[in-house]
């Protein structure tokens, strides 16, 4: 259902995504990159960012759900597609004839791969995850040997082609943190492990944005970045987005719906967090958490409107929430534009000072923007 103008919409600025792509590649000059489209893009749109991505040179895509990585097949994206997240029962056989690899962390996973591409009459191709400490997903240390022994087995009945090995960090967002060389010891071994074994794998990789960024002795033959590629900061210990030469792809923009006057006293939405404490001039934001925007920026997030930041009063509710302008004219009118975040250039708010009006992370702030918001490709 479109809305003609949007009350709220993503504006998308692929040549930033471009443009990051490319510093993000000359961060890692000796190593591919994957550029991770998952969760539509992380907000931004899977299919338009991937196409992107790859213009500036990104070899790889990298998603969680099969269903993803077949999305950017149907969309006639040919680039090697790495998806990571599967339960049994999953799309093997699809993902076999689409050509994805598939990621496989346990033998379970093995059996279910090894009889699609039997079904199929194809090899597949499966990169084989290590869990190095994340305590996530992937194979422990001490189930290494097995699934190897069993990869290789498969390998020589024809069924599947090893064609990674990888492992995702816990903490790489930390720099220093003690886990960091210790995921990166474990993985060493591993790998050497596997190699000693016979395995040839085209591509090892570890690194996600916050190693991209921070540490060259985790790039290997690939790094897998995600949030980087739409010009956000992973965390505010690696500094901002613009410290660290990225431009962030997402503005979020709303269209101001009322503007009214106040009296003193006023209680503002759900629950009168929010009372004016004199006569002013409150503006109603078409925007709210089913939109994506927090309810934890109650009272805290930061929205650019009539030339200022202000801040959100009171609740954000399901589909809009109020900005009190203070008093005087403000010349702010229905229909203005209210930024809630962008690359900052123009003084707006950015997807990181929105997390830390609501205690998250910026990959949430992003990646939450809902479905109802249409997004607008510049
Ligand atoms: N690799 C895996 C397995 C992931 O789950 C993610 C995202 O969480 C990434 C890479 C990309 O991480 P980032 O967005 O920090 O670059």
């Amino acid at each position: 259902m479109n809305e003609t103008p949007p009350r709220v919409h993503a504006e998308i600025d692929l040549d930033a995504v471009r443009e990051n792509v490319r510093a993000l590649r000359a961060r890692a000059p000796r190593s591919e990159l994957m550029a991770v489209v998952k969760a539509d893009g992380y907000g931004h749109g899977a299919v338009a960012c991937a196409r992107a991505a790859v213009e500036a040179g990104a070899a790889w895509l990298g998603t969680a759900t099969p269903q993803e990585a077949l999305a950017l097949r149907a969309a006639g994206l040919r680039t090697p597609v790495l998806c990571w997240l599967w339960t049994p029962g999953g799309p093997w056989r699809e993902a076999v004839e689409a050509d994805v690899d598939v990621a496989v962390s346990g033998m379970w996973a093995l059996d279910e791969v090894r009889a699609a591409a039997r079904a199929a009459g194809r090899t597949a191709r499966i990169q084989l995850k290590a869990d190095t400490g994340l305590g996530r997903n992937g194979c422990q240390p001490a189930d290494w040997a097995d699934l190897v022994g069993a990869a290789i087995a498969a390998e020589a009945e024809g069924t599947v082609k090893v064609t990674g090995i990888w492992s995702h960090f816990a903490c790489a967002d930390e720099p220093g943190h003690p886990s960091i060389q210790l995921q990166l010891a474990v993985f060493r071994d591993m790998l050497a492990y596997a190699e000693k074994e016979g395995v040839e794998p085209e591509v090892r990789h570890i690194a996600n944005s916050p190693a991209t960024l921070t540490l060259p002795e985790s790039h290997f033959d690939l790094v897998r970045t995600g949030l980087a590629i739409y010009g956000v900061s992973p965390a505010p210990e690696l500094g901002t987005a613009q410290q660290l030469g990225l431009r962030p792809a997402m503005t979020l923009k709303a269209s101001v719906a009322l503007v009214k006057e106040a009296p003193a006293g006023h209680g503002v939405s759900y629950g009168h967090h929010h009372v004016t404490s004199a006569a002013t001039t409150l503006a109603l934001v078409p925007a709210g958490y089913a939109d994506g925007i927090p309810r934890h920026a109650s009272g805290r997030g930061p929205v650019l409107v009539g030339g200022a930041v202000r801040t959100v009063a009171g609740r954000v509710a399901m589909d809009q929430f109020v900005v009190d302008l203070g008093s005087g004219d403000t010349g702010v009118r229905a229909g203005d534009e209210a930024v809630l975040f962008g690359p900052g250039e123009r003084g707006e708010p950015t997807a990181e000072d929105w997390a830390q009006a609501s205690d998250t992370i910026a990959y949430e702030i992003v990646t939450r923007i809902g479905a109802r918001v249409p997004r607008v490709y510049l």
